[in-house]
């Protein structure tokens, strides 16, 4: 993508995030309000349509513009992940739809009157393991009877859709676990309360997260994405580019980490000179900073990749790895630098901590990358 275009997206999303400073997200996080306001803003200004593309009425952008958007708001201080979902969850659409589901949904969502912000796969008892899910569809007439529960459905609460799925072919022997699934669009304005139950879970940080239980709820058989039996593979199309995502925000994190550590240890004077001026001091937030241009640059090769339509598995995989490394091990340094004021609520340190802690594991967890790389990349067996 043009450098001198990306920079401009980059100017434009640094001002929009200054009008919500520390105090906004503080009071969101004190009483885990959902940001209403800043997606309303990042809405108006077009910044989570950019990946639908100008037909739809989206910005038509390359997968570069959602990362640098979304290491922006985190490069700021704030926290994306309050809508980022709203930026690629409509990509199962995008690539799997028919051309009337695509007509029907993707300009209101690129203008923001319908939020498709909401992804139910893991539930409690499959967890990282999808083939077991055990959340049913049986197809009735012309819908689907839903049955089933998943957990840690993020947004939902604040969503007007979800992609769902759910087992339509009952598991049997000799079947591959991941074959006889579905993905069902769900329209939860006219389905809360009617089959649908969302329950908010509280977390260590302001996530907007929830479990969403699913009693005969009726889906129209029109809202099967793509063909019934291969949901899995539609939702793992998705998983690279929500993962250079992820770590484009982990990168953004870092870079915030590190800019308040090396300005408090400028500032702040004990024992008659800056703190910056001790190795001890300096070092570890050195050596974050290589962390993160390693992992910076690796989320680089994946966009490229990605972009050019090659595999991007192996670098999608260790970009979110390791961003999500750099950005916990600058939060830690970060708290180090700081002495106890690192602990206290108004440096906000101890919120993006909490939150950036996240990415170790969702939306894939650190073990399940490396197992990745140990079979797929360096051919070693798989060991579950
Ligand atoms: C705040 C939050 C928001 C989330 N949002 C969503 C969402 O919107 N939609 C959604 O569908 N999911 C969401 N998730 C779920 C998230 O993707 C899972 O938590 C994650 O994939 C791990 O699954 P699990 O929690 O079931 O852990 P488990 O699968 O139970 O794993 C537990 C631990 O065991 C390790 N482990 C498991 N299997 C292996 C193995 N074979 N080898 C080595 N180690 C292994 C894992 O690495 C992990 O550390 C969210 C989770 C959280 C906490």
């Amino acid at each position: 993508m043009d450098p001198d275009l990306l920079a401009d997206i980059r100017v434009a999303v640094a001002q929009l995030c200054a009008n919500f400073g520390g105090e906004y997200w503080r009071g969101l996080d004190r009483d885990m309000i959902y940001p209403t306001e800043f997606v309303a803003a990042l809405t108006e200004a077009g910044w989570l349509s950019v990946l639908i593309p100008e037909e739809f009425g989206g910005g038509g952008l390359p997968l570069s513009a959602a990362a640098a958007i979304l290491e922006e708001i985190q490069r700021s201080g704030g926290n994306g992940s309050a809508c980022h979902a709203q930026m690629y969850t409509m990509g199962t659409i995008l690539r799997h739809g028919s051309a009337e589901q695509k007509r029907r949904y993707l300009p209101a969502i690129a203008s923001g009157e319908l939020r498709l912000q909401a992804f139910g796969v893991t539930e409690p008892t499959s967890g990282t393991n999808t083939g077991a899910l055990r959340t049913r569809a049986v197809r009735d007439g012309d819908e689907y009877v839903v049955n089933g529960q998943k957990i840690w459905t993020s947004r939902a609460e604040h969503s007007d859709l979800m992609v769902l799925l759910v087992r339509t072919t009952p598991l049997t022997d000799g079947m591959k676990p991941t074959d006889g699934l579905s993905v069902l669009l769900v329209d939860m304005r006219d389905t809360v309360g009617h089959g649908l139950t969302i329950r908010p879970i509280r977390t260590m940080m302001n996530h907007a997260t929830t479990e969403v239980f699913f009693d005969d709820l009726r889906v129209p058989a029109a809202n099967l994405i793509g063909e019934e039996g291969r949901g899995f593979r539609y939702i793992l199309a998705g998983m690279n580019a929500e993962r250079i995502l992820i770590a484009a925000e982990c990168v953004g994190d870092a870079k915030w980490f590190i800019d308040t550590a090396v300005a408090y240890a400028q500032q702040r004077s004990v024992f008659g000179r800056p703190i910056a001026e001790h190795q001890g001091v300096q070092f570890p937030i050195a050596r974050a900073y290589a962390n993160m241009r390693a992992a910076e640059l690796m989320v680089q090769e994946a966009l490229g990749r990605y972009e050019s339509g090659g595999d991007c598995g192996a670098e999608a995989n260790m970009a979110k790895m390791l961003a999500a490394d750099a950005s916990f091990e600058a939060a830690n340094v970060c708290i180090q630098t700081h002495g106890g004021f690192g602990f206290a609520e108004e440096y906000d340190i101890e919120r993006k901590f909490r939150e950036t802690r996240l990415y170790q594991v969702a939306p894939i967890s650190t073990n399940l990358i490396l197992s990745y790389l140990g079979e797929h990349v360096l051919g070693m067996p798989r060991s579950y």
